[in-house]
């Protein structure tokens, strides 16, 4: 376990050419920095001591008025499309990688620090990041890792009495964010609009090395490259819809080259079931709609590939395209059948998950409530499934499905017990849902930082019963339903 001294830092993207970022130091708070919170698991995979938590050097890395080390702050440039429309500059407005440290594994991570003042790529921006939205990201990608879904990960939240303007004054903070890599379709995409190839190679070439070295002496290595991305791209969507989950500014500089959920901003998971359910208030046109995220996925790989055309051949990159909708739906169906709890895979199956949502959304039924429950569905016949029957309006369609249900689980032998254990294991208890966080942000502005605490270490294991937390798995109470949440944050 290492010192904030005694991290050892790799800045490999510090060394590509200077057209890639900006190098600059965060600007310190106009008040003096504090620790909200630290995560002791991401912690662990850069190897620091978890008692570095409490040293005032550690708000002061992480606060943005120190560096440790062997950093090399930048920020990076990209460009990307924003709802639609090609946008020909972005980069980190408000974001400044410190540096890449490597662990004992040889691992690198990117600490990538949030809310860190003013860079290039400000644009009209004011390079912050407010206490609300740190708190949101920093719990929801330890709920996405939690439950398994790739995802950048959060260190920790520092937080100061600095006002920051939005809708009305709040206070700044930042937030550590760590991922391998930072790079974004958009970092891709921002080269091949400019016409600049040569830094398009060697970006590619870079994120291959670091990334993808399996690849690095394949002929057709960028072709291939697409694919991969391609792939996990497909296998990320696929999570999200399975647990119920809208990233809410599906843009293609927030899509990461390495298939992880980046940029939370305006995300939410489902309370009530809606296929169209749009967790981003100023989305009017519902663009990034729950059910829109799988075409949005592919929409975004066809930018991505646009941009490889001077690499790769057309063709190439058009198989990796067409294999997007194939691994999508292969990967989905088979973890909405374990949400299920079927084993086999049969041709019937779509027609029982796609009904079954039916019912959820004609009861608009609580999506995590009610896959945790059907977790106790009995298969014998004799036996009233009538606690879960409860949820739905429309009892007669519900005993219908129930019927089949019930056949296709005894047509596999399926053991009652058995199912509930194994569906316990993916349908969780616990998932973020808007109001538990607004309840911690509340708390927070307070300066009590009691439920942040509380919820981190609820939601990095969903789906355990965790003795006397029964109420966080509750559906929102009213004023919790519908709170507006938005990209300014
Ligand atoms: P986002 O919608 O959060 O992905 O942000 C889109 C772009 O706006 C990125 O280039 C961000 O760095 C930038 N941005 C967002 N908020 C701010 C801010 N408060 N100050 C400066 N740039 C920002
Ligand atoms: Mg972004």
């Amino acid at each position: 376990m290492r010192t904030l001294e005694q991290l050892t830092f790799d800045n490999s993207y510090a060394r590509l050419p200077g057209a890639f970022y900006a190098k600059l130091n965060p600007t310190p708070f106009s008040s003096p920095p504090y620790l909200v919170h630290a995560n002791p698991a991401a912690a662990a995979l850069i190897d620091l001591n978890p008692g570095e938590f409490k040293r005032p050097e550690f708000a002061g890395v992480f606060g943005g008025s120190l560096l440790a080390p062997g950093m090399d702050p930048l920020a990076m440039l990209y460009s990307g499309h924003q709802f639609g429309v090609y946008v020909p500059q972005l980069g980190d407005g408000r974001a400044i990688l410190l540096g890449e440290a490597r662990n004992g594994r040889g691992e690198k991570w990117d600490l990538h620090l949030k809310g860190a003042g003013l860079t290039p790529f400000s644009r009209d921006g004011d390079g912050r990041a407010v206490l609300r939205s740190t708190i949101r990201e920093y719990l929801c990608s330890e709920a996405m890792q939690g439950l398994g879904v790739p995802t950048t990960r959060a260190l920790c939240i520092v937080g100061s009495d600095h006002h920051v303007y939005r809708e009305q004054v709040e206070t700044g903070a930042m937030l550590v964010r760590m991922a391998p890599s930072h790079v974004r379709f958009g970092t891709f995409e921002i080269f091949y609009y400019r016409k600049q190839h040569d830094h398009l190679k060697v970006l590619a070439d870079y994120v291959i090395e670091q990334h993808f070295p399996h690849l690095r002496e394949a002929p057709d290595r960028y072709a291939r490259f697409f694919a991969e991305v391609v792939e996990r791209t497909a296998k990320l969507i696929a999570r999200w819809q399975a647990v119920g989950w809208s990233h809410g500014v599906m843009n293609t500089d927030n899509m990461s080259i390495l298939g992880l959920t980046l940029d939370y901003g305006p995300f939410g998971f489902m309370d009530d079931y809606d296929a169209g359910f749009i967790c981003n208030h100023s989305d009017h046109n519902g663009r990034y709609a729950f059910d829109q995220q799988p075409y949005i996925g592919l929409w975004n790989l066809s930018c991505l590939a646009q941009a490889l055309l001077p690499l790769a051949e057309k063709e190439a990159l058009k198989a990796g395209l067409d294999s997007y909708t194939p691994i999508f739906e292969r990967e989905y169906r088979s973890l909405m059948r374990a949400k299920l709890g079927l084993r086999d895979e049969r041709a019937e199956d779509e027609a029982l998950i796609r009904d079954f949502q039916g019912l959820l959304q004609g009861s608009h039924a609580d999506y995590t409530i009610v896959f945790r429950e059907l977790g106790t569905f009995r298969s014998d016949p004799g036996i009233s499934n009538g606690k879960l029957r409860e949820h739905f309006l429309d009892r007669d369609r519900f005993d219908g499905w129930a019927s089949r249900y019930r056949d296709r689980l005894r047509s596999e032998q399926s053991r009652d017990e058995d199912r509930q254990r194994s569906m316990n294991q993916v349908n969780p208890k616990f998932v973020l849902r808007n109001y538990l966080a607004q309840t911690a942000i509340e708390k927070a502005q307070q300066k009590d930082f009691s439920e942040i605490d509380r919820l981190l270490t609820l939601l990095q294991n969903p789906y355990s019963d965790q003795p006397g937390m029964d109420a966080y798995a509750a559906p929102p109470p009213n004023w919790g339903k519908h709170l507006p949440v938005s990209c300014s944050s």
